[in-house]
């Protein structure tokens, strides 16, 4: 039997995966102890389980347990980077390059440290939400320190070449930053592979609970340094002090070792639902995917449906699918999309566009629902459509 709602904001937020809430729930309970409490068992119980949900997130991600820090999640860890590597590096150079189809974590704290007096460069993307990288090493100068270029968009799915980029990076002596906090558990992600010196990722993008994410700081070739955002009893080497989030770091490291065991599955069965809906809807007239639909996540589709707009679209489901309209995290403002702007997307259009994102528990009667239920949503709308 279809339970009503349909979720598809898996971009959003994650449902936790029952075998996650399993694992952190005694770490509530029982083994309630302070990581940092080194006198006593309860102490030690909860050091325990946070070095081994440590081992867990590295291996996601190819990195030694030493280099992950844990934080609050992907907004703090984006914080922490840019903010910490401006600090860091100020004698070397304040020159940061990003791109403006990157999250409002990223954008804000550019613009943070623009106050404090660093330059920053913002890439444009191509129409398929690329970047030129001819353009990325132009924009190098003697004072480039940094860039910071996300994995994988989160309202596209579109991925960046990120092996190129961390090339380009390495061959100037710049650091490279990436906010993957779509890629990490949906694709393979390999900090050494891919060049990668710092990477945020977030428990509750992939099934773990919300609150708790990483920073990957990487320890050698080079050594990142970081000037730690919040101060206190300097855990997590120095770089973010306060209390472990025992329970949620437990569950992040379940989540992590579940999306690795399952990646290969779940990739298969999710691109092969997302083509579906993306396929059946595509059908209707005047209908197009926005960004690169090669270098995309399986589990995304970002669609316009010209001549209508995506608030009375989503009034005609009746409240039966939930999807997102442009990012989430803007979603309280009715501001177009900037990442489909970017793209070249005119309001009209970027209005008339809806995000689908799918997940581990999504079900093929599920997309045979949002199929019907867009389709006729659609027509309906542009019968009575004033919008041209
Ligand atoms: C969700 C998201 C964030 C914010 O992560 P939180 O853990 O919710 O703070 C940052 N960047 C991207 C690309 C995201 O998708």
């Amino acid at each position: 039997m279809l339970k009503l709602p349909v979720y598809l904001d898996n971009n959003a937020t994650t449902p936790m995966d029952p075998r996650v809430l399993e694992e952190m729930t005694p770490y509530f309970l029982e083994h309630f102890g302070n990581a940092a409490s080194h006198s006593h068992s309860f102490g030690w119980a909860a050091e325990e389980a946070v070095d081994y949900a440590r081992e867990q997130v590295a291996q996601l991600v190819g990195a030694e347990p030493k280099e992950i820090i844990f934080t609050s999640g992907s907004t703090e860890s984006d914080n922490l980077a840019l903010k910490g590597v401006f600090e860091m590096y100020a004698t070397k150079g304040n020159h940061i390059i990003t791109v403006t189809t990157e999250h409002k974590a990223i954008l804000d704290s550019c613009n943070h440290i623009e106050k404090l007096g660093g330059k920053v460069t913002y890439l444009d993307v191509k129409k398929n939400g690329l970047i030129d990288l001819k353009e990325l090493e132009n924009a190098i100068s003697p004072s480039t320190i940094l860039f910071s270029i996300m994995h994988a968009n989160n309202e596209t799915g579109v991925i960046q070449p990120i092996k190129k980029i961390s090339a380009i990076a390495k061959k100037h002596g710049i650091l490279f930053f990436t906010d993957a906090t779509q890629a990490v558990g949906k694709i393979p992600v390999n900090v050494g592979n891919d060049g990668i010196d710092l990477m945020s990722f977030s428990a509750h993008k992939i099934y773990g609970p919300k609150g708790v994410g990483a920073l990957y700081v990487r320890r050698k070739n080079p050594r990142v340094k970081l000037t730690a955002q919040i101060d206190g009893g300097g855990h997590e080497r120095n770089m973010r002090s306060g209390t472990l989030n025992v329970p949620g770091i437990v569950g992040f490291g379940k989540a992590c070792e579940l999306c690795l065991i399952e990646m290969k599955k779940d990739i298969d069965r999710i691109k092969h639902l997302r083509d579906k809906l993306e396929a059946e809807l595509l059908k209707l007239d005047e209908t197009s995917v926005n960004g690169d639909t090669h270098h995309r996540l399986p589990n995304v589709t970002n669609i316009s449906f010209k001549y209508t707009d995506s608030q009375g679209l989503m009034l005609g489901f009746n409240k039966n699918i939930a999807v997102s309209s442009g990012s989430a995290c803007t979603s309280a403002t009715t501001e177009p999309s900037h990442v489909l702007q970017a793209l070249g997307l005119d309001d009209n259009m970027a209005h008339a566009s809806l995000r689908f994102s799918l997940g581990r528990f999504t079900t093929e009667e599920e997309i045979d629902y949002a199929i019907d239920q867009v389709r006729a949503s659609v027509l309906k709308m542009r019968k009575t459509s004033v919008i041209s």
